[in-house]
């Protein structure tokens, strides 16, 4: 049984995931797959679907404070400005902070760089009945690593596999993964940048350096290419997310996360405590 709301005519856990031979260059990222609506009215469901998402992560901690050990992990992986604030606000946000543990993956501080690439990782990872949020990720390591040639391709070209088997650990260990790879448009990304240029609120997050990134574009396809090839495992696959539509992209990664907790088949934990015994203490108390 699916509670999802009649405007999706198609699964998003299943029409977004990327399948073998898919092309990054194809992304139509001002699409919105499966959804039948606009934005007009996207609100309304977005705001409903808040909603369930944060019962269902209530569900979710609820069964980790009573010794279950399955976890959530959100991975956001982008361009700048491709959306990963906003989900993080207008998706996670929805859930209660307690069970919420974020993470933004930054350039490796000193001691970071000391570690092997996955020590960072590790440290961040969600606690059983926690929500991991991932802004940038490992991912970083086979994306701004490869296109800068930070590392010889020597040191790169393991790490594929080396994600592969760290993300059955986890998922073995209990967490669902879910990876957003987020595409938009250079004329999207050259709307936004310019809208942050505009407005002495948006100053915060302008980045000089992202006009060059963006130079590094063709580059940067072709490192996610290689990253959707070889890291969307049937235990932990990508989803790919056209963002130019805002609306869209946060009405589909409030589903995926949806779709991540219900796949558990969680229930209420039961009480350990007699629960008339307590009532009638109540009323004597
Ligand atoms: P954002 O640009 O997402 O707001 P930051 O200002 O913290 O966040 O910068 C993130 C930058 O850190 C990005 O340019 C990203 O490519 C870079 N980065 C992240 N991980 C690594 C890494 N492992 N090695 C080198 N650079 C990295």
């Amino acid at each position: 049984m699916t509670d999802l709301p009649s405007q999706w005519t198609h699964e998003p856990h299943k029409i977004l995931r990327f399948r073998p031979g898919d092309k990054v260059t194809d992304i139509d990222t001002d699409s919105s797959p499966g959804y039948s609506d606009g934005k007009d009215g996207s609100d309304e469901v977005q705001a409903e679907r808040n909603e369930r998402f944060a019962g269902l992560q209530e569900l979710l901690y609820a069964n980790g404070k009573a010794g279950g050990h399955r976890s959530v992990l959100l991975v956001l992986q982008g361009m700048d400005t491709a959306g990963k604030g906003s989900i993080v606000k207008h998706v996670v946000g929805a859930a209660n902070p307690m069970g919420i543990r974020y993470t933004s993956f930054g350039v490796p501080t000193e001691e970071e760089r000391a570690h092997h690439y996955l020590w960072r990782i590790r440290n961040a990872l969600p606690d059983a009945g926690d929500i991991g949020v991932f802004d940038r990720s490992h991912y970083e390591d086979v994306l701004v690593v490869r296109v800068h040639e930070l590392v010889p391709p020597d040191v790169w070209e393991p790490r594929y596999d080396e994600i592969n088997a760290f993300e059955k650990e986890l998922v073995d260990s209990g967490t669902a993964i879910v990876k957003c790879a987020m595409f938009l448009s250079l004329e999207e990304q050259k709307r936004r940048l310019a809208e942050r240029l505009d407005r002495p609120d948006r100053y915060w997050k302008y980045n000089p350096g992202d006009l060059d990134e963006r130079k590094l574009w063709p580059a940067y396809q072709e490192a996610y290419q290689a990253v959707l090839d070889r890291t969307s495992t049937d235990y932990a696959p990508w989803f790919v997310i056209p963002c130019d539509k805002k609306w869209y992209s946060r009405l589909a990664i409030n589903e995926l996360l949806i779709e991540a907790i219900k796949g558990m088949g969680l229930s209420w934990p039961p009480p350990d405590f007699d629960v008339e015994v307590e009532k009638k203490r109540l009323a004597q108390a």
